[in-house]
């Protein structure tokens, strides 16, 4: 590679079982990716990004010619680490207060990967990382998109103008806990009949359950055989999709629509049955029929690594320095 790429970002994605770590030179090209099991638990978590940014740095090293890193003039230098972690994470101080699958108090991940490599460091949820890589990666040119992961939780990680939409609180795209049915499934965020009890990959093993195997794989094989009851759950299911599809569409009126996600994998099926269930709506409905969203939904690239890529553009997002509550206005004021 002739070290003539100056700036290297290095980007993770953590998941419950495996973190995945690229190296991206400044035109966004991976130079060098490890992957490495995700030890859970605060120290070790935060002990395996810290080792696998080691590992894939010294691979890119390597591809540039060099045994070591040195900050001499002309040689690639880091100049962000940005990290996915699933859970609620306060992107501006990059605290991560609730790790699903990883363990309580993943808390201060940000500081200690900061410590060990002396550049900023940006945490975020591994779905807002994921929306940022699908937009760099996949759809450079759309001003509105969302990535919607369906994956053993379900959210959903939105664009607008190529910068992510947090809200106030980061607490925007967390759609997996809109209820859907209000006498349906409890939820393990305490309400009954959310989206994430319906179309999550947990969702699948509970209304599809099987004794090996994939649920959803299971499921489609039958619906395919014929089986009336599968034909019935699946395309339940594929309504349901297409239901949290013309919420997502109705709020935010994106051009684009990514869906991925571990249940992302079933593939071209899952698109076939989502476009079924909005057909359904929109036989019911001319303001449906208006939305167009058959033309509006694409499976993300499985192949492409969205997290991690995401992952190590979330430094050039703008960082509210301000918490929001600072700029309400003070009703109390002149009193
Ligand atoms: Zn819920």
């Amino acid at each position: 590679m002739g070290g003539r790429t100056s700036a290297v970002r290095v980007g993770v994605d953590v998941g419950g079982t495996k973190t995945l770590c690229v190296v991206v030179d400044e035109s966004g090209t991976i130079i060098a990716r490890v992957r490495e099991p995700t030890l859970p638990w605060e120290r070790s978590v935060s002990a395996t990004v810290i080792l696998a940014v080691n590992k894939t740095l010294d691979m890119a090293w390597s591809r540039f010619g060099r045994r070591e890193r040195d900050d001499g003039p002309g040689e690639p230098k880091l100049v962000s680490v940005g990290i996915g972690i699933p859970g609620m994470v306060d992107h501006r101080t990059g605290k991560v207060h609730q790790a699903v699958n990883l363990g309580s108090g993943v808390g201060d991940i940000g500081d200690a990967v900061r410590d060990a490599f002396h550049v900023p460091v940006t945490v975020d949820n591994d779905v807002n990382a994921a929306a940022m890589g699908v937009y760099r990666y996949c759809c450079p040119g759309s001003r509105e998109l969302v990535f919607l992961n369906l994956g053993t939780g379900v959210a959903a990680g939105i664009v607008l103008q190529g910068r992510l939409f947090r809200g106030m609180s980061g607490v925007a795209g967390e759609i997996g806990h809109v209820p859907l049915d209000p006498t349906g499934a409890l939820c393990r965020c305490g309400q009954r009949g959310c989206a994430e009890t319906m179309v999550s990959g947990h969702a699948l093993s509970r209304i599809w359950p099987v004794s090996k195997g994939y649920p959803g794989e299971d499921l489609l094989l039958r619906a395919r055989d014929g089986e009336v009851r599968a034909v019935e759950v699946w395309h339940g299911f594929g309504l349901n999709v297409a239901r949290l599809i013309e919420m997502i569409t109705a709020t935010f009126d994106p051009a684009d629509i990514f869906i991925g996600g571990g249940v992302s994998s079933i593939g071209d099926p899952l698109m076939r049955v989502i476009r079924h269930g909005i057909s359904r709506l929109e036989s019911e409905s001319s303001f449906v029929r208006s939305l167009d969203m058959c033309d509006r939904i694409h499976l993300a690239d499985q192949d492409i690594p969205v997290g991690a890529l995401g992952a190590a553009f979330l430094s050039e997002e703008p960082v509210a320095l301000r918490a929001s509550h600072e700029i309400r206005p003070s009703y109390k004021q002149g009193e």
